[in-house]
């Protein structure tokens, strides 16, 4: 650099360094205008998997009060053992995010369909399939983790027989319009021992085992239930929180 060079650069430096101690180079903040709710708080459980200081709890390991035909099943140690029947939440909800934990029976008895099988049935006719499938072959889009007959899990994170699981699920029930057809379809997304399995998927209707998928108009709000299948898998700590969208005001828009 010769001299001139150099003086000028030195000049420049100055400038800039005058024009930041200025803040000419402060950025605008881009505001939305929408004037949105201040969030609520909700302290969070103690442990991942606890159940939210907001949450409905749906078994906490004591007995199945909140569950028609909860009288059925064994509650023992905390946990609840499928029996005879399948059991129904009394109360109905809507879109929720659900925690679920399960194990398989430890003794390993039956293959495929018939090893460790329950389910839970969101808005009592969309099976989150619930299944042995450590080891255990089956058909795909029947596999833990499976929207059944609608689809595979997009990873096999199945845990040892008798070994705990969690499921976690935010569901988005179906809406009808007056003509009694679907609206908007349901979305599950589901982690199935904290991996995401299901992403957003748009249910094509019920779950069933003979007849291909299809939508019965319902109300927004229904019952949970959790399936007999002849096996005895275990639950325990089961919570959900209903969805509530935050909705902000544009304040252009007409009351
Ligand atoms: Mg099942």
């Amino acid at each position: 650099m010769s001299g001139t060079q150099s003086v000028r650069a030195a000049a420049v430096g100055a400038v800039v360094a005058a024009a930041v101690a200025a803040n000419v180079f402060a950025l605008q903040e881009y505001k939305s205008g929408i004037v949105w709710p201040e969030p609520k708080v909700v302290v969070p459980g103690e442990k991942p998997g606890d159940p939210p200081a907001d949450a409905i709890v749906l078994f906490d390991g004591k007995d199945l009060a909140q569950w028609t035909n909860g009288d059925k099943w064994e509650v023992k140690d905390g946990y609840a053992v499928v029996q005879k029947t399948d059991i129904t939440t009394k109360e109905s909800f809507g879109d929720y995010q659900l925690h679920v934990e399960f194990a398989t029976p430890e003794k390993v008895r039956g293959a495929g369909q018939g090893r460790g099988n329950s389910g839970i049935f969101l808005a009592n006719r969309y099976e989150v399939q619930v299944l042995d499938s450590f080891d255990n072959p089956t058909y795909f889009d029947g596999t833990c983790g499976s929207l059944y007959k609608q689809s595979p899990p997009m990873a096999n994170v199945c845990r040892k027989p008798g070994e705990w699981q969690t499921y976690d699920i935010v569901f988005e029930c179906p809406r009808f319009g007056p003509d009694g057809k679907v609206a908007k379809p349901g979305i599950v997304t589901l982690f199935h021992n904290g991996v995401v399995v299901q992403n957003h998927f748009e249910l094509q209707g019920g779950t069933y085992f003979d007849r291909p998928a299809s939508y019965e108009n319902h109300p927004d709000r229904q019952p949970i239930r959790l399936q007999n299948h002849g096996d005895p898998v275990k639950y325990r700590n089961i919570w959900l929180r209903e969805l509530t969208p935050i909705v902000g005001k544009k304040p252009d828009a007409k009351e």
